[in-house]
C-alpha cells in the first residue's frame, strides 16, 4: 500500500455543515446590501458564496440568532432572556434575508426543505441551505408561530441558545463544568417537542443543558442530534456532549457535529488562535470512538465563533478534510464525515 497522504494535504469532498451563523452576522454588518456582498464576496465574514465553493461547502444549516438587548449574567450566572417582540423581529428579517439571498442568485443558493432537493442542489452546484433556529424565542406558548414558519420553510430548530426562555434553559458557558446547570424542559417545552415530532421538524440539542437533553431523549420520537459540540471528555466544557449523552446519540441513530469554535476544543479552554488540526482530529478520533463512524458530521459554527487560524474561514475545511485524512480516514470515512451522515440523519427525521 502506497501512502501519499501529507499533513499539509488538501482533500475537497463536497461538505454538508451543521451550522453557521451567516444570517445573524449579516444583519449585523448592516440589512441593507446584505444578499449582493454575501454573493459576491465578503472577506469580512468565515463564509461567502465564492469562498464556499473554494473550500468545498455545498451547503448546511443557516442559523436564525437571535440577540438579547445586553449580554449582563444574572445572579444564577444565566445570560439575560430576550424579549419576545424583539425576538419575532429579528427572525423575521434574518428568514426574510436567507430568502433575499436565494432570490438573488440567479440559481447558486437553494433553501431546501427535503433530503431530496438537498441532493438535487448540491448536484447541480446551488449552495443547500436549510433553515434552522437556535433559541425559539420568537415562539410564545400557543406556539402559533412554529406553524408559520415551518410553512416558510423551517426544518430544525433548537430549543433554546445558552439562556432560559418559556421552553427550556439553556446551558450557560462554563469551562471545568458539566452541563448539568438548571432545569428541564417547562410545560410549554413539551408541547414544543411534541409539535417538531408531529411536524418533523428537526430537534437540535447542541444548546441545552443536561436535564433538557435527557427530557428531549425520553419524549422525542426521532435521533437524538447535536449539530455543533464536541467530546466534554477531550475539552470538560459544559456546551460539550458528555459521554452518556453521546451514547443515546449514537442509540437513536443521531448525529454530532464537530465544533470549530477553540473554546470547545481546546482541553484547558484557552482561546487559542493558533490551535492546531491535531486537536480537531483528536475530537473527532474519541467521538467516532464512542459513537461510530455513521454518526459524526460536522458543525463549523462559522460565522458564530472564534476559529482557530489553521482553519482561518470556510476554504480551510480543504485542510481539516486533509488532516483526517492523513490520520488515517479513508474516503468512505471523510464522505460521511463529510456530509454523508448528515443527509442520513436529516432523512431519518423528515423522512424520504
Ligand atoms: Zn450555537
Amino acid at each position: 500500500m502506497t501512502d501519499t497522504s501529507r499533513a499539509d494535504e488538501l482533500v475537497n469532498i463536497p461538505v454538508f455543515d451543521g451550522h453557521n451563523d451567516i444570517l445573524s452576522r449579516m444583519m449585523h454588518e448592516g440589512r441593507d446590501g446584505a444578499e449582493t456582498r454575501f454573493l459576491g464576496g465578503n472577506t469580512n465574514m468565515d463564509i461567502d458564496l465564492p469562498r464556499a465553493r473554494h473550500g468545498g461547502l455545498a451547503g448546511g444549516l443557516c442559523a436564525v440568532y437571535v440577540s438579547a438587548a445586553s449580554r449582563e449574567q444574572d445572579a444564577n450566572g444565566d445570560l439575560p432572556r430576550v424579549e419576545r417582540q424583539s425576538a419575532v423581529d429579528q427572525t423575521i428579517a434574518q428568514a426574510a434575508l436567507l430568502r433575499r439571498i436565494e432570490a438573488q442568485s440567479e440559481g447558486a443558493f437553494s433553501i431546501c426543505t427535503s433530503v431530496a432537493e438537498i441532493r438535487t442542489a448540491i448536484a447541480n452546484g446551488s449552495f443547500a441551505s436549510v433553515f434552522h433556529i437556535e433559541g425559539i424565542e420568537a415562539a410564545g406558548p400557543d406556539l402559533d408561530i412554529i406553524h408559520v414558519l415551518h410553512a416558510a420553510g423551517l426544518r430544525t430548530l433548537g430549543p433554546v441558545w445558552s439562556r432560559p426562555n418559556i421552553f427550556a434553559h439553556g446551558v450557560p458557558f462554563r469551562f471545568g463544568h458539566s452541563p448539568d446547570i438548571g432545569p428541564g424542559l417547562t410545560e410549554a417545552g413539551r408541547d414544543l417537542i411534541r409539535l417538531c415530532n408531529r411536524l418533523k421538524i428537526m430537534i437540535d440539542l447542541s444548546h441545552m443543558n443536561d436535564a433538557g437533553f435527557w427530557d428531549i431523549a425520553r419524549m422525542s420520537d426521532v435521533p437524538l442530534v447535536a449539530s455543533h459540540s464536541n467530546a466534554f471528555a477531550v475539552c470538560p466544557h459544559s456546551r460539550n456532549a458528555t459521554d452518556r449523552q453521546l451514547d443515546a446519540i449514537r442509540d437513536t441513530g443521531g448525529l454530532i457535529g464537530l465544533n470549530f469554535g477553540v473554546k470547545f476544543l481546546h482541553p484547558e479552554g484557552r482561546a487559542d488562535t493558533e490551535l492546531d488540526l491535531s486537536l480537531m482530529v483528536r475530537h473527532v478520533d474519541y467521538l467516532v470512538e464512542r459513537v461510530g463512524i455513521d454518526h459524526v458530521g460536522l458543525g463549523s459554527d462559522f460565522d458564530g465563533t472564534l476559529i482557530s487560524k489553521k482553519i482561518g474561514d470556510v476554504t480551510g475545511l480543504l485542510r481539516l478534510l486533509g488532516a483526517l485524512r492523513a490520520s488515517g480516514y479513508d474516503d468512505e470515512a471523510l464522505t460521511k464525515i463529510a456530509h454523508g451522515n448528515w443527509l442520513a440523519v436529516l432523512e431519518r427525521t423528515w423522512g424520504e
